[in-house]
């Protein structure tokens, strides 16, 4: 725990004291994730509270940080799996792999309604095991720094740590264009599930282009003016209107004209 520590240090070098009281405060990382943390403990605290395996509270935190980590990432590969394989979920993932050149911010770059389900997901597996809230923020802000990293547009696999944790350059794999690529490398943080599970891509040592195929997807096309307010908007109400598209065509083609699905991330 002591070198997670030095990472919320960094946005907070310096006591508040040292300062002059600002009259405008920027709202940094720490506090924008505080304050979510916070809001989502004292919902499962007043109903939920029933849920939290209490024999766990009674171990060493720093096992219980272990424990926590190693399922919630499980957890998130089965939800990364069902993301894929769902349409429906697929439409709101779509948002997070739209992206052509990655980057640090890729990794925030999630539909509103996938980052809320997923974030709610982790911080109610959190407080099941009886982890206290300043220890879940402490290890939110490392698995965000970490997830910035993946999503990096740099060429690294870590040398023998890949046979246990995802690279940049496996993540970069899931991310690719190519249909070869496809529906591999669901990991969060460690490869191990995908080893075991069969999606784990072998292949050699690639660097493909990435991004999707749906040509209605609104992709950025010019960072100029309107299209600045316009493309994300557009890109935050496409899941919803493309779930309303396949119901309209579900419901009014006659079954014998009904074809096989096209692969998920080439579907209109
Ligand atoms: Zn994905
Ligand atoms: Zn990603």
């Amino acid at each position: 725990m002591p070198t997670l520590l030095p990472i919320l240090s960094v946005e907070h070098p310096c006591q508040p004291q040292q300062y002059p009281k600002p009259r405008f405060r920027a709202i940094s990382t720490r506090d924008r994730l505080l304050a979510y943390v916070d809001f989502l403990a004292a919902i499962y605290d007043r109903y939920l509270a029933f849920l939290t395996v209490q024999p766990l509270g009674r171990l060493p935190i720093s096992l219980r940080i272990a424990w926590v980590i190693v399922l919630s990432d499980f957890l998130g590969y089965f939800q990364h799996w069902l993301q894929h394989r769902v349409s429906w979920f697929w439409h709101f993932h779509a948002v997070h792999h739209s992206q052509r050149e990655l980057n640090a911010l890729t990794a925030t770059r999630y539909h509103i309604v996938e980052y809320l389900v997923s974030q709610t997901a982790t911080v109610f597996a959190f407080k099941m095991l009886a982890v206290n809230t300043p220890t879940i923020v402490v290890v939110s802000a490392v698995l965000t720094w970490y997830a910035r990293f993946l999503h990096s547009n740099v060429r690294a696999d870590f040398g023998l740590l890949q046979w246990i944790l995802v690279t940049p350059q496996s993540h970069r794999i899931h991310h690719s264009i190519e249909e070869r690529h496809y529906d591999r490398n669901y990991g969060t943080y460690f490869c191990i599930w995908d080893r075991l599970f069969g999606t784990h891509y072998t292949g050699g040592n690639e660097f493909p282009e990435t991004g999707i195929k749906d040509p209605d997807f609104p992709v950025e096309k010019t960072i100029r003016g309107w299209s600045l307010l316009r493309t994300p908007m557009l890109q935050l109400v496409y899941p919803f209107v493309t779930i309303a598209r396949e119901l309209r065509q579900r419901f009014a083609r006659p079954p014998a004209e009904a074809k096989e699905p096209a692969p998920l991330r080439n579907a209109a």
